[in-house]
């Protein structure tokens, strides 16, 4: 079975420099933001190339933190994409603000910037810029609006991790930006950890006091903090794996333009590919009308397709109140996306694998029906 991510083999390669990483913060003696945390802050700022990085347990925190020391008025409103991951609207209800939800383009899945300026009132405060997949949202016209109406740009950059838009890098694309390690991520760690990249001096100022109980000074606290650090550990862990995250993104990209290039499929959509854009292809993501059965005859054929993600953020049970909204583009997506394996682990052999498969099943009836998606 060729699995969706199989973070053993992913890994593997770094096992021996992450063990001695591990040996030496365990010698140390100090485990939590300490020097590992502060050298993986530089690499990661620069990297990014943006001034500044704090790090934190994990995106979700990084998201929060970003809206808590922007301190918006209680009712504000938050510009977000409908078509996202949970955390991404957790991050802003969890803030006792209002997630104001926009369909996406659905060639890049992203939000669809057209359709932003229509729903900013005199609360909304900012936006909330997912870059899904691994793909940056298209920020020029974001960039406009939120100068036109003076409000804050937050990136979700959680799967975005090296991707590019016009030549910079995700991550400096906004006034801040969340990143997740998680494992699975294009940068994982081998447990939770998040960062936060911004190029607001003061905000970073605040962030770092935020993220450990409000306090700069031991015992003496400035703001109503919480507790989201980044331990020496994880930290060290990023170190190591950071060096290699530009060749693994290069064999992402690689293993995408193969896909791009060798599937044909009538039933399937692939994803876009924009030229002022590169892509982090943190997912592979196709559409297909009868998903389920495409997956099962995947499967069938030893291919583990996933699924990213099957119920949309407003008709997930615990946003009850927001149920009732209708934003067809995102639920159709939402009914339609099939995540082909790709990283960086995956060979070559697999890759044509997974090709001939799909490929092969236009000749199955079961698995491609005449039926061509809308969008
Ligand atoms: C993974 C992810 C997050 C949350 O990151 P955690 O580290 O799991 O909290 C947020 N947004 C998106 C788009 C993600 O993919």
């Amino acid at each position: 079975m060729i699995l969706h991510l199989d973070l053993k083999r992913t890994n593997q390669p770094y096992q021996a420099e992450i063990a001695e990483a591990m040996q030496r913060v365990a010698e140390s003696g100090w485990y939590v933001l300490g020097k590992e945390v502060a050298s993986f802050e530089e690499n990661w700022a620069a990297y990014c190339g943006a001034s500044h990085c704090l790090g934190v347990a994990n995106g979700l925190n990084a998201l929060e933190l970003i809206f808590k020391a922007f301190d918006f008025p209680a009712g504000s409103e938050v510009i977000v994409p409908a078509n996202t991951y949970i955390a991404s609207i957790l991050s802003v209800t969890s803030l006792g603000l209002t997630p104001i939800w926009v369909e996406p383009d659905p060639k890049t899945f992203n939000i669809d910037p057209r359709k932003i300026e229509e729903k900013i009132t005199p609360r909304t405060k900012a936006i909330l810029a997912v870059h899904l997949y691994g793909k940056c949202c298209d920020m020029k016209p974001i960039w406009a609006i939120a100068r036109k109406y003076s409000l804050k740009i937050v990136e979700d950059a959680a799967q975005a991790h090296g991707a590019t838009y016009q030549g910079h890098k995700a991550g400096n694309l906004s006034d801040a930006a969340a990143f997740s390690f998680y494992p699975t991520k294009n940068l994982g760690a081998l447990g939770d950890a998040g960062a936060i990249t911004t190029n607001d001096a003061d905000l970073a100022r605040k962030i770092a006091s935020l993220r450990n109980y409000g306090s700069t000074i031991k015992y003496y606290n400035d703001h109503v903090g919480t507790n989201s650090r980044l331990d020496e550990l994880q930290a060290a862990i990023l170190n190591v794996k950071l060096k290699y995250l530009e060749t693994e993104n290069q064999r992402r990209r690689e293993l995408a333009r193969f896909y791009l290039s060798e599937i044909k499929h009538p039933d399937l959509v692939l994803p876009s590919l924009k030229t002022l854009y590169e892509d982090a292809w943190h997912l592979f993501v196709v559409r297909h009308p009868k998903r389920e059965q495409f997956i099962d005859y995947l499967m069938e054929n030893g291919i583990q397709a996933t699924v990213h993600y099957p119920v949309p953020p407003h008709k997930q049970k615990a946003y009850s109140e927001y149920n009732h909204l209708s934003l067809p583009i995102s639920e159709q997506i939402h009914n339609e996306v099939i995540s082909l394996p790709l990283n960086p682990s995956l060979t070559d052999e697999e890759a044509r694998h997974i090709v001939q498969v799909i490929n092969q099943s236009v000749y199955q009836p079961h698995a491609a029906v005449g039926y061509h998606s809308r969008l």
